[in-house]
């Protein structure tokens, strides 16, 4: 299959074919023709699997092919709303939405708290046919009056269930309340939770339902393996590893905003270039820093779950838990930025006796134990116990589960076992017959 088969317009195309795509990805060869026959779509698909140009290329061509018309005469209104969760996945999509529409005349803006309103404001004055906003910002505007929605035609969710976990659905609520009753509506979720299911179910008509990344899998092709360590050698074992095998691009993880800089500053006094990315750091920081470590220039990123998400660089070789995730689904998360398109990837997880129980939880979620590999040298001393405070999160002392993986530390590490991989697809379609948009 190729992109020529759906019938996008040639300027689409030509876009697509210069970013170098040949063969659209399982979830785009499913998305593209059900966005752009008009019907609502349930799609389950996580970074990395093309999700992006698979709602952003059939809606271009929708709002280029006139097939949503604007008024006849006066400058075009708003027609399309995309809504992320994060700053960086609003200036991800946005750019895709340039580039891919770079031979068409539409126009599209990025709409994100944390600058200065302003220029906002002023840009709201021109032509917007696209609009990706994060809630919040975009709540603000409504409220002073420099935004209207009433012509929206198509709505996207993207990454639902990171919004909602961020504790947007009262914002998304208020949002949709501003939106016209006739229009399309697209959800995208890594996952599928209950709190999802109820807001596709209010959300969208007679939905069609694909999934490309099955209900927290990760990502083939990526080698899990976890190092057990005391806590307070995880930052030399973590130099360690990076200078032993020459690791030039590497994202770390770790649960605190204040973690995340402690640790660069230890990467830096050990010779390796890092720098932090957190919600505390202003915007131009954080586009700064990752603009470095997308084009190589930077060796290590340090990063917190939130300034992470949406993070999308292609062929991220390695991905460092410096602490485990309190929710066993950011390690889905975590990990689903490397090993992308094919690309073979590394995830490693500096695991401490405090952290038994999230092994443990993580494990269930993603149905797979996760080899074991002590690094010489940096044994764990037997000694010493859990703490108590993340005892009451998680961890018994030394509890089964991180007894177990000390024995196996022989084991190779392993690839993720075939069912969990991103399975092709998996079409539940509802019955769409009827085509009423009304709601
Ligand atoms: P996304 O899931 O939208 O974040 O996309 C993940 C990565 O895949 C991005 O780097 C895209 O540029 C890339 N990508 C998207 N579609 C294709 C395709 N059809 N062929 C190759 N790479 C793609």
């Amino acid at each position: 299959m190729s992109f020529s088969t759906f019938g996008l317009s040639d300027e689409i195309i030509r876009a697509v074919t210069e970013r170098g795509y040949t063969i659209p990805t399982p979830i785009q060869a499913q998305a593209i023709p059900a966005v752009l026959s008009g019907g609502d779509l349930l799609a389950g698909a996580q970074t990395g699997t093309g999700k992006t140009a698979g709602f952003t290329l059939p809606i271009l061509h929708r709002l280029s092919d006139k097939s949503i018309k604007g008024p006849s005469s006066g400058r075009p209104p708003i027609r399309a709303l995309i809504l992320v969760p994060t700053r960086e996945l609003a200036a991800q999509v946005e750019e895709s939405v340039r580039d891919y529409g770079k031979y068409l005349k539409l126009s599209s803006m990025m709409m994100i708290g944390g600058v200065n309103i302003n220029p906002q404001i002023t840009r709201l004055k021109s032509r917007v046919d696209i609009l990706v906003a994060t809630p919040g910002r975009l709540l603000d505007h409504v409220q002073q009056k420099t935004l209207s929605l009433s012509q929206i035609q198509i709505l996207v969710l993207d990454e639902a269930d990171r919004m909602l976990d961020m504790g947007f659905i009262r914002d998304i609520k208020k949002i949709l309340a501003l939106l016209p009753k006739q229009r399309q509506n697209l959800l995208f979720s890594a996952t599928f939770s209950d709190e999802i299911r109820a807001l596709a179910d209010n959300l969208l008509n007679q939905p069609l339902l694909i999934e490309a990344a099955r209900r927290n899998a990760i990502a083939d092709k990526v080698t899990h393996v976890v190092h057990p360590v005391d806590r307070e050698r995880k930052r030399e074992l973590l130099a360690h590893l990076i200078k032993q095998h020459r690791w030039s691009q590497v994202l770390v993880f770790t649960r605190t905003k204040h973690g995340a800089n402690k640790l660069a500053e230890f990467l830096i006094k050990s010779d390796i270039p890092a720098l932090a990315i957190h919600g505390n750091k202003s915007q131009s920081a954080r586009t700064q820093a990752l603009a470095k470590f997308k084009a190589g220039d930077l060796q290590v990123l340090v990063a917190t779950d939130i300034a992470a998400r949406g993070i999308d660089i292609s062929e991220l070789p390695h991905v460092v838990n410096f602490e485990l995730p309190n929710v066993p689904e950011d390690y889905v998360h975590r990990i689903g930025r490397t090993g992308r398109a094919g690309a073979e990837g590394d995830a490693v997880s500096l695991v401490c006796v405090d952290e038994a129980k999230l092994l443990t939880g993580i494990e269930k979620l993603i149905k797979c134990e996760l080899t074991s590999r002590v690094v010489a040298g940096f044994e764990p001393d037997p000694q010493i116990k859990a703490e108590p405070k993340n005892n009451s999160r998680g961890g018994e002392p030394r509890s089964a589960a991180f007894s177990r993986e000390l024995p196996t530390a022989k084991r190779p590490a392993i690839k993720t076992p075939a069912h969990l991989v991103r399975s092709t697809t998996n079409r539940a379609a509802a019955p769409r017959n009827a085509r009423g948009r009304g709601h």
